[in-house]
């Protein structure tokens, strides 16, 4: 990954159960699993890089035995989890051959086994990866990560991912293959991304690729998030950020037991704009519940597979294989 200073991945071994409930917000009981530790995108506010557990500079770890260890815990599954979010701390669709291979085993694997799979995405999904899509429309249930077309903001937050009118190209191959996808606008940047003329050139192009659901989540800190905005981000657009967060303290949301959320006026205003605009457009805009404890949300995609699992509605195996 040029220019990022991110490049080496290290093949690791994982031990113990891969799939782990998440025991966060929306996603509450849903096993996860993650194909690798670290994510080559390296979000400039990603809260993933803060984790304890969280490579060194400079590595992501690959966890090459994931497909066997799944194999062999399915085996001893009689009853399968209807779904399984993929990558909850990094990416499934990061640029190396090793991870793709990976992750693709992987995916395979779940949907075999009649399992649904969850992801969200910024990287760009290849072909083999539609071809394996294309068998399993209704258990594969993607959103994809686009905040902006703003190429200030892609520059500045999330300059090893994709450009955002590459990522748009994701949106249109799913359609093509029977997924809708639903767009993750998070995290939005007061001044930057949620001005009138960027929000409506973006669900202009959202409208135009098919999309019939986007869910918004303005900016929200964590200690870990604020160093890396802080020593990333160009001087001016920390100042913007050090702006509208001063006097805002911490408190807990979600697992997060320090948090800083952007003051409530700001984020009411703005997602009362971006949700007229989006209805205006014809496209529904939800605010993500979890990153608003404070204001009326909804489910993103995750989250319904979140409250789909809560009913407890697993898939029954049969008592002996066919
Ligand atoms: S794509 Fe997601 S996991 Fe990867 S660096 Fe960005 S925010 Fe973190």
């Amino acid at each position: 990954m040029e220019g990022m200073g991110i490049s080496e991945v290290v093949p690791r071994s994982r031990r113990g159960k891969v799939l782990n409930k998440a025991y966060f917000g929306c996603l509450s009981g849903v096993p996860t699993l993650n194909v690798t530790n670290g994510c080559l995108f390296q979000c400039a506010y990603c809260y993933a890089r803060g984790y304890s557990q969280a490579p060194p500079e400079g590595e992501v770890q690959l966890y090459v035995n994931l497909p066997n260890l799944l194999k062999e815990e399915l085996v001893k599954k009689r009853v399968f989890p209807q779904w399984v979010i993929i990558n909850t701390s990094s990416d499934c669709f990061q640029p190396h051959p090793d991870i793709l291979k990976i992750a693709y085993e992987v995916m395979q694997i779940l949907l075999d086994h009649g399992i649904g799979i969850s992801f969200l995405t910024k990287g760009l999904i290849s072909g083999r990866f539609f071809g394996l899509f294309a068998r399993f429309p209704p258990k594969i249930l993607a959103q994809v990560g686009l905040v902006s077309l703003s190429e200030r903001y892609w520059k500045e937050y999330e300059p090893g991912a994709p450009p955002p009118e590459l990522r748009m190209g994701n949106i249109q191959k799913l359609r093509e293959i029977g997924i809708s996808p639903e767009i993750r606008i998070d995290p939005i940047v007061p001044f930057l991304t949620d001005t009138e003329n960027e929000i409506t050139r973006l669900f202009q192009e959202l409208k135009a690729a098919g999309v019939e659901k986007v869910t918004l989540s303005y900016m929200h800190l964590r200690p870990a998030i604020q160093d890396q905005l802080m020593s990333e981000l160009s001087p001016t657009y920390q100042k913007i950020i050090e702006a509208c967060f001063r006097g805002q303290g911490w408190n807990v949301v979600g697992s997060s037991t320090k948090t800083k959320l952007l003051p409530r006026t700001i984020r009411e205003k703005g997602y009362q704009m971006i949700k007229k605009i989006a209805e205006e457009i014809g496209i529904r805009a939800s605010i993500c519940q979890c990153k608003n404890p404070d204001l009326p949300g909804d489910l993103c995609g995750s989250g319904r597979v979140g409250n789909a699992i809560g009913k407890k509605t697993p898939i029954q195996l049969p008592l002996f294989p066919c």
